[in-house]
């Protein structure tokens, strides 16, 4: 156990017979069930399964938004379990970085404050002008240098989408957690945003994401699959689609098309 409780050599996940059951009156819905699986640095892990398979509540759990009602849950080898409000809000703020189907913007607000604000939280304080730079250097990082004092609704989904990674991206987590991010997106933008996503697990960032698209599920190197809050399925993935040559491709059939 004490190897495990050092940060850096164990699992950024490790599960052990995880559960949450909701109790909504009479009725138990046991939403996840007995969850084993640990998920180490530098992957890009797949959740898939049916609407109701218990992918989000899974999701919540490990974004440390909701406690498990039984298991074990080590978050870069520190149990979660136990831990109060406060606590958990300070590890999800300096260890996770959390991106939405519907982005979760501030609507009045520009790219460069929405990317600002997990920054207003961070200890040890973050001073302004560095709060400013790091939210420069992740738009960037995610191709909007050129849109920092744009507002949600004068961009592109693809592009507001973009502005949630730079946000979940800014205060350096050890793990990316998205639920459904492609799914307000066409396929041509989910594949662009798959091909982001392939560019930050590369440089190190490990990724867990929720779909229900096995098409999106292709690009990821792991493939899990829940049915009735049960894994039923955790795999390799070894046909793995690289993003940047699906759009070339993309790209090609369109032309072929306008030529047709
Ligand atoms: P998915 O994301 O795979 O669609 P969810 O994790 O949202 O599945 O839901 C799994 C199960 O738990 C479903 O049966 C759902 O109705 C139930 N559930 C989810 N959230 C709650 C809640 N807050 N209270 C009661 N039941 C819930
Ligand atoms: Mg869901």
């Amino acid at each position: 156990m004490s190897a495990s409780l050092q940060p850096g050599t164990s699992p950024v996940i490790q599960l052990r017979n995880l559960a949450r059951t909701y109790q909504s009156g009479e009725v138990e819905v046991r939403a996840v069930r007995n969850v084993t699986l640990d998920i180490h640095r530098g992957d890009f892990v797949a959740i898939m399964g049916a609407s109701g398979s218990g992918k989000s509540t899974l999701m919540n759990t490990l974004g440390c938004l909701d406690q498990p009602t039984s298991g074990e849950y080590l978050l870069d080898g520190v149990g979660v379990a136990g831990l109060n409000r406060k606590q958990l809000a300070k590890l999800r703020n300096s260890k996770l970085g959390f991106v939405f189907q519907s982005f979760n913007l501030l609507a009045r607000t520009s790219a460069l404050e929405n990317v600002e604000l997990p920054m207003l939280y961070a200890l040890p304080i973050v001073a302004r002008r560095e709060r400013r730079q790091r939210a420069i250097a992740a738009l960037e990082k995610v191709g909007l240098g050129d849109r920092l004092n744009h507002h949600p609704s004068q961009l592109s989904g693809g592009q507001q989408q973009r502005i949630a990674i730079a946000r979940a991206l800014v205060n350096r987590p050890e793990l990316v957690l998205a639920d459904e991010p492609t799914g307000n997106l066409d396929t041509r933008t989910s594949i662009e945003l798959m091909g982001l996503f392939q560019q930050l697990n590369d440089s190190g960032i490990t990724i867990v994401m929720v779909t229900h698209e096995l098409d999106i599920a292709a690009y990821c190197k792991r493939m899990m699959v829940m049915r009735d809050g049960v894994l039923i399925s955790d795999s390799r993935n070894p046909s793995r689609r690289c993003a940047a040559e699906a759009r070339s491709s993309l790209d090609l059939a369109e032309q072929d098309a306008n030529l047709a």
